[in-house]
């Protein structure tokens, strides 16, 4: 069987060939950080297919050219503190964590959010804090944030994440029902969301 860190690289090629992977940054950071680590031990084979895996209590780690797009599409910058709502494995986290200055997750199962933070540990990021609790709230504690990412669809915006994000800021949020949602992105100006589509895609939802 081929060694995952050659199937990392195959992943890495593809996911720019596509188009998913458009910045150096961001290409640096899916090269760093294993994704081998935020997923079930007995699926880590599988760690370097372009494919969501089940993580336990019913939900899943993003496929990678998810993770990919809407980081890209979040523009992160080294300055940037930014909430991710659903922290599940912790990955997305990760990923964001080599790019901006500060996470702050939050993750409604107790279970996955221990061991998303376990992970993080594991990988040595420190920059990321991961609460337990409904996001849709945001984490008033840590507002306002240069950018918001969800990571679970919503059939409308939170508004708490609207407020909670800094004026010029941007959000990354699926939207729509339970099986199919469309990825929208919003840049803050004056007070509200000016928002952009970027296609079908398809997250577990959130839930209260
Ligand atoms: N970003 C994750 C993918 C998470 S899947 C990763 O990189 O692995 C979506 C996650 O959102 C699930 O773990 C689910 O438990 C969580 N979730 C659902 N509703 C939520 C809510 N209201 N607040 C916080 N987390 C929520």
């Amino acid at each position: 069987m081929e060694p995952l860190s050659g199937r990392k690289e195959s992943l890495i090629k593809h996911l720019k060939e596509s188009g998913y992977l458009k910045t150096p940054r961001v290409m640096r950071a899916f090269q760093e950080v294993k994704r081998e680590l935020f997923i079930p031990k007995g699926m880590r084979q599988h760690a370097y297919a372009d494919q969501p895996l089940p993580i336990g209590e019913g939900q899943t780690i993003s496929a990678p050219h998810m993770v990919a797009m809407m980081t890209e599409l979040l523009e992160p910058s080294k300055g940037d503190r930014v909430l991710e709502v659903g922290a599940g494995s912790g990955y997305q986290a990760a990923i964001l964590s080599r790019l901006v200055k500060k996470v702050y997750t939050v993750e409604l199962e107790k279970n996955l959010a221990e061991k998303a933070s376990r992970a993080l540990e594991k990988a040595g990021y420190t920059n990321v804090e991961i609460r337990v609790g409904d996001g849709s709230g945001g984490w008033k504690e840590h507002a306002p944030f240069d950018k918001v990412m969800v990571t679970c669809a919503s059939p409308e915006i939170p508004q708490p994440l609207v407020d909670q994000l800094k004026e010029g800021g941007i959000m990354a949020i699926p939207v729509g029902g339970s099986w199919q949602q469309e990825l929208i992105i919003g840049r803050k100006k004056n007070g509200k969301l000016l928002k952009e589509r970027h296609g079908g895609c398809v997250f577990v939802p959130l839930r209260h």
